[in-house]
């Protein structure tokens, strides 16, 4: 899942990214609002954090370009007014959800996973299935054989991707682009490494293996026929 932060604010802006990384999400954070339009007209997010009060063009200013452009991804606004006026005027121009500053990290979390749970419901399942493993979107819980299975944040967005495009050989550029947010470099083993931890907690002790490797293409999640 790709959060797109539009924050001028240098710390919040950097906690926010850092957060938002450790759950899991892959973040774009644009420092001030033409950047922040440039990236949601050009690149695909599942939701987006706005910063109001934001040099060059504000928040709403943002809003209305980005929903002028038909771009209908979830944004939730972040403010230091809590002007009821501010509320009123974000709702009515397309706003999802607004938080007021300064909030807590959880907070904002919880309001996030419900936006895009929102925003998915229609085209979306809240589990995940292959065989009798399970990934539960909304409870973000894994099992197997009604085993609970303990992943890290990242392995969680591995086999989320892999879940999500089962049966399809996923290259390892494409892995890295969406899993980690960084470009595909040969030297770097990481998604060999976190493929083989990942597996080691799904296939180890199960029948059928679920996770394969297609030497020279990349990674597929398949139920064996
Ligand atoms: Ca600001």
């Amino acid at each position: 899942m790709k959060i797109l932060v539009v924050e001028d604010e240098p710390k919040t802006g950097d906690y926010l990214r850092q957060g938002l990384a450790e759950a899991g999400f892959v973040v774009d954070l644009a420092r001030n609002g033409l950047d922040g339009l440039h990236l949601a007209l050009g690149e695909a997010y599942d939701l987006a954090i706005v910063d109001v009060m934001l040099p060059g063009i504000d928040g709403w200013q943002l809003l209305q370009g980005i929903r002028r452009a038909g771009k209908d991804m979830p944004l939730l606004f972040l403010s230091a007014r809590d002007a009821v006026e501010d509320r009123v005027k974000g709702l009515e121009l397309g706003a999802d959800d607004y938080l007021v500053k300064p909030f807590a990290f959880s907070e904002l979390l919880a309001r996030v996973r419900t936006l895009l749970r929102r925003g998915s419901k229609a085209k979306e399942p809240e589990l995940l299935r292959a065989a009798d493993l399970e990934l539960d979107l909304i409870r973000r819980r894994v099992s197997r054989s009604g085993r609970k299975i303990d992943l890290t944040a990242k392995e969680f967005s591995l086999l989320e991707l892999l879940l999500r495009r089962q049966g399809e050989v996923l290259s390892r550029s494409l892995i890295a682009s969406q899993v980690w947010d960084m470009n595909f470099d040969s030297d770097t083993n990481v998604i060999e490494v976190a493929i083989r931890r990942l597996r080691a907690k799904v296939d180890d002790g199960f029948e059928p293996k679920l996770i394969r490797t297609v030497r020279g293409m990349g990674y597929v999640l398949e139920v064996a026929t």
